[in-house]
């Protein structure tokens, strides 16, 4: 972090539906990862200022203008950010890019639609929320009334910057809860703008405020701090077994969306060209920077030769590129760091005896940026580091397999369970392994589909909550059972 003075380019804290300096004077820099450009000095916020952004936050919560408007009118002010982030597309989706690196048809036509998807999805939900009466023993009555949590402490990681704040963001604003927004310090800008349409829009003061800073320091002061009452968190299992020890203390409520190491299973039966694209997109877009990621491949040792070539030939094609052309695929790495990450855990495929059969190199575009080829490792055995811990980054592990009971058993083998796709022509098996498998999403012949309708989320080590669907409703409400008596 170091003292930077102000200038066009940078980007403060935005608390109360104000631009905040930051309260030590700090601001970090955003490199643009395929360019290796600075783009913009954001203020880091310390402890003092998250606090200032929770009370806000809390203020808020009791307000006339939110705590007690119309459930309708909440849901016409969601609506109306979604038309405001709906005009600014092209201005967001530039911003992701330059920020994150991924190619700007990905931001363009996946990251911001589905934002604007989210936010009308849960518009929809705002006056929609309801409980129930319930008929009790004795002459009482009895009904449940859904209240907002609260504060919810929202902490985003690098990968997907602004969809997997909107995950959080929407639902909150449609149950009438108010937030403290920490995103990932490598990708803070979308964020900070969306703030300010939210302002726009006509959102009150403190109920949407961004507290950009490290995790450390920020997420850690938004788990600890007492006037939070739910920390809504993606990013790394690791980050997440310790949030949720720490808001052990205040026993806040926490969903946590963690890591993931997603099989995709090729039975010999299935429409060849539909999995191999399939395999290819589940694994390379979004730069393998993806928690669904499929990066195991399970293919049934029939076919294994015939799917291989078909996808050596597309990771030949998809070489890394510009990723503010129009028709590049496969952006920069977000970070030098990670790069190296990822470079590290190839070396570890190819010494644990893996067969490198594409890619494996670091890349520059026009002499710069953070870039990996699309990488495949065929022979990979499932215990295999590769193949057991996340890579998040384009790097494809393939594990033949002979016999299908075996495969669901190897598919499970894994300390994550947050998704999965099974590829066959034959519905019951289909169908049967779909049950088997230990994963909050399976897809069918289809691979990293999402919808704002459609719950998402992990077993086991991948967390646990859901997030989108009606189903993230209850994450963001509290049950109030009230009783009457009815006795004359
Ligand atoms: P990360 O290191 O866990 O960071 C996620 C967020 O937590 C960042 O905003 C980070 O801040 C913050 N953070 C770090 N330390 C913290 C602490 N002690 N207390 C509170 N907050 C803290 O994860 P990442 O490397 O950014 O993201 C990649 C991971 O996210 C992968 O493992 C991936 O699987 C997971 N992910 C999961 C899903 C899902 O839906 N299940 C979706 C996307 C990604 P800073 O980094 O800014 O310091
Ligand atoms: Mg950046």
């Amino acid at each position: 972090m170091t003292q930077v003075a102000a200038s066009a380019e940078t980007r403060q804290l935005f608390i109360g539906n104000e631009s905040v300096k930051p309260h030590s004077g700090s601001y970090y820099t955003s490199i643009n990862p395929a360019t290796e450009e600075p783009i913009a000095e954001i203020a880091a916020a310390d402890v003092h200022d998250t606090d200032q952004a929770v009370k806000a936050a809390q203020a808020a919560l009791g307000s006339k203008e939110w705590g007690r408007m119309d459930a309708s009118d909440r849901g016409r002010i969601i609506w109306k950010i979604a038309d405001l982030l709906e005009a600014h597309l092209e201005e967001m989706a530039t911003l992701e890019t330059i920020d994150n690196g991924k190619p700007i048809f990905e931001s363009q036509y996946v990251d911001i639609p589905m934002c604007i998807n989210v936010l009308r999805y849960f518009a929809g939900w705002a006056d929609k929320v309801q409980g129930d009466t319930i008929p009790v023993r004795g002459p009482h009555f009895v009904y449940t009334r859904r209240e907002p949590v609260g504060v919810i402490g929202a902490i985003t990681p690098w990968n997907f910057p602004l969809i997997l704040s909107m995950w959080k963001i929407a639902p909150a604003l449609a149950t009438g809860c108010t937030v403290v927004h920490k995103p990932a310090a490598l990708t803070s800008l979308t964020a900070l703008r969306f703030a300010e349409l939210c302002a726009e829009a006509g959102l009150p003061a403190g109920v949407l405020n961004v507290v950009p800073g490290k995790g450390s320091v920020v997420g850690q002061a938004l788990v600890e701090h007492p006037g939070v009452d739910k920390i809504a968190f993606t990013g790394s299992t690791e980050v997440g077994k310790g949030i949720m020890r720490d808001a052990a203390d205040s026993l806040k409520r926490v969903s946590l969306e963690l890591g993931g190491k997603s099989p995709n299973i090729i039975f010999a039966d299935a429409d060849l060209d539909a999995a191999t694209r399939g395999v290819f997109n589940g694994i390379f877009s979004g730069k393998g920077e993806v928690c669904a990621a499929g990066s195991r491949l399970f293919v049934a040792r029939a076919i294994h030769d015939q799917l291989m070539e078909g996808l050596i030939a597309r990771a030949e094609r998809a070489q890394p590129a510009d990723p503010m052309h129009p028709k590049t695929r496969m952006g920069a790495i977000v970070s030098k760091q990670q790069q190296g990450t990822v470079l590290g855990y190839i070396d570890k495929g190819k010494a644990d005896g893996a067969r490198l059969a594409a890619g494996g190199l670091a890349v520059k575009v026009n002499d710069r940026g953070y870039f990996i080829q699309p990488t495949i490792f065929d022979d990979v055995r499932n215990d295999m580091t590769i193949a057991q811990e996340e890579i998040f980054g384009p790097v494809l592990s393939v594990i033949p397999f002979d016999d299908s009971d075996d495969v669901v058993a190897m598919a499970n083998d894994t300390q994550y369970g947050l998704a999965a796709a099974v590829w066959t022509r034959d519905i019951t098996r289909a169908h049967n392994v779909a049950a088997q498998i230990k994963a909050g999403t399976v897809w069918i012949n289809m691979v990293n589909f999402y919808d704002a309708a459609a719950p998402f989320g992990g077993y086991k080590q991948s967390g646990f909550g859901r997030e989108l669907g009606k189903k993230a409703l209850e994450g963001y409400t509290e049950n109030k059972t009230v009783w009457a008596n009815l006795k004359g």
